[in-house]
């Protein structure tokens, strides 16, 4: 569930999300038949994923803590179960109901996914890459010390960029 809501936040946080563009995150992510997701959909969700990417962004745990409170308080509801009529296996939700909007959903259930993965690791659940021509939001689940790029190409790109400017100084400092 936490790799939808980044998953959904990296195509929402995008520079133009389409309808196209994040129904196919919803469908690599399980959902199935009519989408009904409508522009003003994507508008609500894109809102949303600058509230989530937050989170990620958040200097310490309790800070994250924090933020995830008030993203709960605002948007969960109590917790159910439903299987949609039979369509799907049993599952949990925290929208208000199952026709919900798209946002209240992609809101609230990424909210309680990552408060889950915060208590399991004691930790801040993700980042923004911090290669300042990516800033792309990431999940960081793994022990040891926090991941700072969203992938190996941009751990390498700036580290041969790091490298290049280093050699460019005349006394090698830097
Ligand atoms: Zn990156």
């Amino acid at each position: 569930m936490a790799a939808r809501a980044v998953d959904l936040c990296v195509a929402l946080l995008h520079r133009q999300p389409t309808i196209e563009s994040v129904s196919r995150v919803l469908r690599e992510h399980g959902e199935t038949g009519d989408l009904g997701l409508g522009e003003a959909d994507v508008a609500a969700m894109r809102a949303a994923a600058a509230r989530l990417r937050e989170v990620l962004a958040a200097p310490d745990t309790g800070r994250a803590a924090a933020l995830l409170n008030r993203l709960l308080a605002d948007t969960a509801r109590a917790p159910r179960l439903t299987d949609h009529g039979g369509s799907t296996s049993w599952h949990v939700h925290v929208d208000d109901a199952d026709d919900a909007p798209w946002a209240e959903w992609f809101l609230a259930s990424s909210a309680m996914a990552f408060a889950v993965l915060l208590a399991d690791h004691q930790r801040v659940p993700g980042g923004l890459c911090a290669s300042a021509s990516c800033r792309r939001p990431f999940l960081d689940l793994g022990g040891g010390s926090p991941r700072r790029f969203c992938s190996a190409r941009c751990a390498t790109r700036e580290r041969v960029a790091a490298h290049r400017s280093r050699a460019a100084s005349p006394d090698g400092s830097l």
